[in-house]
């Protein structure tokens, strides 16, 4: 590891002064070279999903059978939780290419059992230090352009990756692998290939027109012209070398070498179809804003929740102040006693106050002061839930609080609200280590849009990212979130760590846009508030309250639900109506620690197909719990963490 890619928080004001100098990137020749897939005939491998293990000695939750069992064998191995969390990740890389990899950004979040300190990775992308503020609207109309499919599939919207920085900061910090040794399990993987299911095939052919806008992208992901067949094995051996390079190089190669010179090279010459409709918007990336990307290391968010210590990220992220600022506001209320309606009231009307919040105050701090103590301090909450009517929904969009006037007494000043502008169908990937030493990583990692820009790198077989998408893309006065050079787009990402009593109680994250908020809030709320066991916290119907008239809601919490919630005045949106993204909210990954060293590792059961949770020593496998059944999975350490 090189410091160059790492530093603290501090260091942030730093990236501003930083100017690049021109780029003279150039496309190096014969990257074509190993392109390609092989749909060869099926091959089981490890297809299996286990949506709950429960057991000792260290586990692993992904959405991906393959990458947690790559995690799996790393802890097995003797790996530690930071070995596994990026062995897991690189995987991810492979068989969910559309949500994760080396051309994207995310957050990781560490517990370090000998110190007990949580310490958190800001792996987030950044603006080109070129990137004028009006870079989203089309020069040619004076219109913004629209934003899917326009805006993401470009140049325009690609960001500085930060993974490789991620993964390179968080084994030099935490780790006991070599990055070659932490990355060799996914470089087999994408030899060898993975089965493809039905989510993959699905989610290219959804992209079939974004990846068909280049010359490049369909080679890998749509050969013949078509998406790859459930069943086939999708290999990916240009990904395989590039793991194998980096590994040999360092990630210093991907941010200085020729991989630098031929993303930016990317971003501003995207290889466009010419049979192509899209606009395909070129980009203002140089090698130098490569060269001088930094993953930086902070501290968490912290609040305390009925008894229980949270620790999230803080900005770039919005994520650890929304979900605290909702949990501060919740804890004023003894939801725990309330009935389904009511508590859910509280739950949704918490939310949208404390998006209200975010739309105001969350920025890349480096940039903007983003007043987080007061965002997150009880008085400050206290006063926000001063507006909730216990009987009656508030208007939405709400106004956002006053951080330089509050004492905790009823008498915010009033501003005027308006829409939070956040867009859905985003994706991204969450995974959720602990190991035997008690070491966690909760981890959230993503490319933006499923199939973020849509442009392959090629011959490196990875996609780039669009997520610099997260800008606010029409300048509103005040926007803590607006276009800079060199800036991180605010994010929604929300790794999560609760601690009782200084150790590991849960550890969470999903992605879903700005619904990762609600999502994570939800679960908390379902696990300490509603008494459930955590699959059943995890598998329960969602709802996603961000300060809009409606809320977007599953259609089984709609139908479990809706009646009890229209008395209070909740409109919840039907499927398919402006704020519903679709039929699912989020795939979380999670793990709650028992006594004695007990691990309960869950994934989703279902939503985007399921996924994988494995523990080194099972004691216990569960099947697919049904929403709202009670499996007694964890009932012991329930009674205990209440
Ligand atoms: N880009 C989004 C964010 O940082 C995450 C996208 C997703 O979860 O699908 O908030």
């Amino acid at each position: 590891m090189t410091q160059s890619r790492t530093h603290i928080q501090e260091a942030r004001a730093g990236r501003r002064a930083v100017a690049g100098t021109a780029a003279g990137a150039m496309l190096i020749a014969g990257t074509l070279v190993g392109l390609g897939t092989g749909a060869a005939e099926a091959d089981p491998r490890y297809p299996d999903k286990t949506p709950t293990s429960i057991g000792y000695g260290g586990a692993v939750s992904s959405v991906d059978p393959e990458a947690s069992k790559v995690g799996l064998d790393v802890l097995k191995r003797g790996g530690n939780a930071t070995d596994a969390a990026v062995a897991t990740a690189a995987a991810l890389g492979v068989t969910e290419p559309y949500s994760a990899g080396l051309g994207g950004g995310g957050y990781f979040v560490h517990y370090d059992a000998s110190s007990g300190e949580v310490e958190t990775i800001d792996g987030r992308e950044t603006a080109p230090m070129a990137m004028p503020n009006d870079a989203f609207i089309d020069q040619s109309t004076g219109e913004p352009f629209n934003f899917t499919p326009e805006l993401v599939t470009s140049g325009v919207s690609v960001g500085v990756p930060g993974t490789p920085a991620t993964w390179e900061s968080a084994l030099e910090q935490w780790g006991t692998y070599s990055l070659a040794k932490a990355l060799k399990p996914a470089s087999k993987l994408a030899s060898r290939g993975f089965v493809v299911d039905e989510t993959f095939r699905q989610q290219t052919l959804d992209n079939q027109e974004r990846f068909e806008a280049y010359t490049t992208t369909p080679k890998l992901f749509l050969p013949g012209g078509d998406a790859p067949d459930v069943g086939s094995v999708f290999k990916n051996p240009a990904l395989a070398k590039t793991y194998r390079m980096l590994g040999r190089t360092g990630m210093e190669a991907f941010y200085t070498g020729p991989i630098a010179d031929e993303i930016a090279d990317l971003v501003q010459n995207p290889p466009k179809s010419p049979t192509t409709d899209l606009p395909v918007p070129a980009g203002y990336m140089e090698t130098s804003d490569l060269a001088d990307y930094e993953a930086l290391i902070q501290d968490p968010t912290h609040i305390s929740y009925r008894g229980y210590d949270v620790y999230g990220m803080a900005p770039s992220s919005s994520g650890g102040s929304t979900v605290g600022e909702s949990l501060n506001i919740l804890e004023g209320y003894d939801v725990g006693s309330m009935d389904d309606g009511a508590a859910l009231h509280h739950y949704l009307e918490a939310s949208a106050l404390s998006f209200a919040d975010r739309g105001a105050y969350l920025g890349d701090s480096a940039y903007v002061d983003v007043p987080l103590d007061d965002l997150l301090s009880d008085e400050f909450a206290a006063e926000r839930a001063c507006t909730i009517d216990e009987q009656t929904a508030a208007e939405k969009p709400v106004a956002p609080g006053d951080v330089d006037n509050y004492d905790g007494e009823c008498n915010a000043t009033d501003r005027s609200g308006s829409l939070d502008e956040d867009t859905e169908n985003r994706s991204t990937t969450n995974l959720t280590v602990a190991d035997r030493w008690g070491n966690v990583v909760e981890y959230t990692l993503t490319i933006e849009q499923t199939g973020g820009s849509g442009m392959l790198v090629p011959g490196r077989g990875f996609l780039l990212n669009n997520e610099l998408t997260d800008f606010s893309t029409v300048y509103e006065p005040g926007d803590p979130n607006r276009i800079a050079g060199g800036k991180r787009p605010r994010s929604s990402m929300a790794p999560t760590l609760v601690l009782q009593e200084g150790q590991p109680f849960l550890a969470l994250g999903t992605p879903g846009g700005s619904t990762i908020i609600t999502t994570v809030s939800q679960m908390i709320f379902n696990r300490i508030d509603r008494s459930m066991t955590l699959p059943e916290a995890i598998a329960a119907p969602r709802a996603s309250q961000r300060n809009t008239p409606e809320v977007t809601a599953e259609p089984e919490f709609i139908d479990r639900y809706g009646a009890l919630l229209a008395p209070f005045g909740h409109d919840l949106a039907a499927s398919g109506d402006q704020f519903t993204s679709a039929a699912e909210i989020g795939a979380a990954t999670a793990i709650e620690f028992g006594p004695n060293g007990l691990l309960t590792a869950v994934s989703e059961p279902t939503r985007r197909g399921g996924g994988s949770a494995l523990v080194v020593h099972p004691t216990q496998i569960l099947p697919m719990p049904k929403g709202g059944v009670d499996t007694g999975v964890t009932k012991d350490s329930k009674a205990e963490h209440r």
